[in-house]
């Protein structure tokens, strides 16, 4: 007796269905729907179908299949499709709220290797030198940047040393001249920035890696406040002109 082209009456379906209802269905079971099914594709009618069940699922539901892909590897094929559904989407307000407060306190999963951080700092270098400019100035490298052209000072505006992005290179004496703005480089003196001591002593201590590294390549960094370049450009750019003039009596 086939089964092929039989259809099941409507009560028949619901009888199937109840039946069931909180059935587990064991791994190899479902590895063998899963290889039965793939390659198949729905008609459009079916997707539609589908897609109405999968609205009308409750939320519960939806936490139990998190529980069983949790952990699961993706494919390079189902991450793009993932990525691609997403693309151009935006996140309701609420929606982002939850998620902010779903992570919270699981700082130590996200967490950044050191890996994964030079990743980043080399997408970040490469979309720089692919895009070059045109970079949106702070108004303290726009003042800085008035002051050099205003005494014939040659420079480069954001110019890459090393990787890193520096906010001038004057090559005349090789110095590099950085504006750093006072709430996103922890100014201590005007104290706006944020209360928390790990983020100042990070912001610290990285930009003096960075000095590091800029000295090591044979520059001399003139570092700037928000405050200093606001108040006085001038006495500023004096001692750009002191370092120039230092760096090259000592280079010759
Ligand atoms: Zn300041």
């Amino acid at each position: 007796m086939s089964f092929t082209g039989r259809k099941h009456s409507p009560e028949t379906i619901l009888r199937m269905s109840a039946a069931q209802k909180g059935r587990i269905i064991s791994p190899e079971h479902r590895d063998r729907i899963r290889k039965t099914l793939t390659g198949r594709k729905a008609s459009p009618e079916t997707r539609k179908r589908l897609r109405e069940s999968m609205r009308l699922r409750p939320h519960s539901v939806w936490e139990k299949m998190g529980d069983t892909t949790k952990g699961v590897p993706k494919s390079k094929d189902h991450k793009r499709k993932i990525s691609e559904a997403l693309r151009g989407k935006k996140k309701s307000i609420e929606h982002r709220k939850h998620m902010s407060e779903a992570t919270k306190g699981c700082a130590s999963r996200y967490t950044r290797t050191k890996e994964i951080n030079e990743k980043m700092r080399q997408s970040i270098i490469r979309r720089m030198q692919t895009h070059p400019g045109p970079f949106k100035d702070t108004s303290i490298e726009v003042a800085v940047r008035k002051g050099l052209e205003d005494r014939g000072i040659g420079f480069y505006q954001q110019h890459n040393i090393c990787g890193r992005m520096v906010d001038f290179m004057i090559p005349q004496g090789m110095v590099v001249v950085e504006c750093d703005g006072c709430y996103w480089h922890c100014c201590p003196i005007c104290r706006k920035h944020t209360k928390d001591e790990r983020i100042v002593s990070r912001v610290t201590r990285k930009d003096k890696e960075r000095t590091g590294v800029l000295v090591r390549a044979g520059y001399v960094v003139v570092r700037f406040w928000g405050h200093e370049i606001k108040s006085d450009v001038q006495s500023c750019i004096d001692k750009i002109e002191e370092a120039m003039v230092k760096n090259e009596s000592t280079t010759r």
